[in-house]
């Protein structure tokens, strides 16, 4: 999963980056409004972190315009202001939830996973298919009873393939909510590590679940 960081703090935001980052997602950062906004428009991602008070463009202004392009992705909002009329006005700005500075990382992690879940319609926090279960919180993977150990780009495809479980994921889907601004896209690095992640998940088990689709990408499904 892809995130994007605007915020202008800079020590704020490499803890975030570096953050995020361990846990295994791919992170973009803007230090302003205005490039906030250009990233958001032109990359993918699966949620942005926003701060507020930006130069150059706030961040109320910057989530304005993405919801007025109907862009969709979650947007959770930083801010340092605490009264309720600064966070009615992040909500109705079309943000999705807001935390208050200073904040713990670990909860910034949890509502970022609970916006993901909430984007996607899951409930439970667990990925689950016949007998494989991925937990992103945790990190963990296990097939049939056994603990599978991944890397952390490994793990993001699988989280990944699970969240659009039963359609097809394309190369370019999973350069994008996978590797951040500075992937060559130009290797076959993709099916590299697809391959590698069949190995781990599929080779000792009779049942496959991660389908090739010639020409166009990968599905995990139950059924080919
Ligand atoms: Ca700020």
């Amino acid at each position: 999963m892809r995130i994007l960081v605007v915020e202008d703090e800079q020590r704020l935001s490499s803890v975030i980056k570096k953050g995020l980052t361990e846990d295994g997602f791919a992170v973009d950062t803007a230090f302003d409004g205005e490039d906030g906004l250009y990233l958001a428009e032109s990359e993918t991602y699966d949620c942005i972190v926003l701060d507020i008070m930006l130069p150059k463009l706030d961040g109320l202004e910057v989530c304005r315009r993405l919801r007025n392009k109907k862009m969709r992705t979650p947007i959770l909002m930083l801010t340092a202001k605490v009264t309720v009329e600064d966070k009615v006005a992040g909500l109705d700005s079309g943000a999705d939830d807001y935390m208050t500075k200073p904040f713990a990382y670990l909860e910034l992690r949890s509502r970022i996973h609970a916006l993901l879940r909430r984007s996607t319609g899951e409930i439970s926090p667990m990925l689950t298919l016949v007998d494989l279960s991925v937990d992103p919180i945790k990190h963990t993977v296990i097939r049939d009873g056994t603990k599978i150990i991944l890397t952390p780009k490994e793990f993001s495809i699988l989280e990944l393939l699970m969240r659009h479980m039963d359609e097809v994921v394309t190369r370019t889907m999973i350069t994008e909510h996978v590797w951040d601004y500075n992937f060559d896209g130009m290797s076959n690095v993709v099916d590299v590590f697809v391959a590698s992640l069949r190995r781990k998940i599929d080779k000792k088990s009779p049942h496959k679940l991660i389908h090739t689709i010639h020409g166009v990408g990968y599905k995990i499904s139950e059924t080919a």
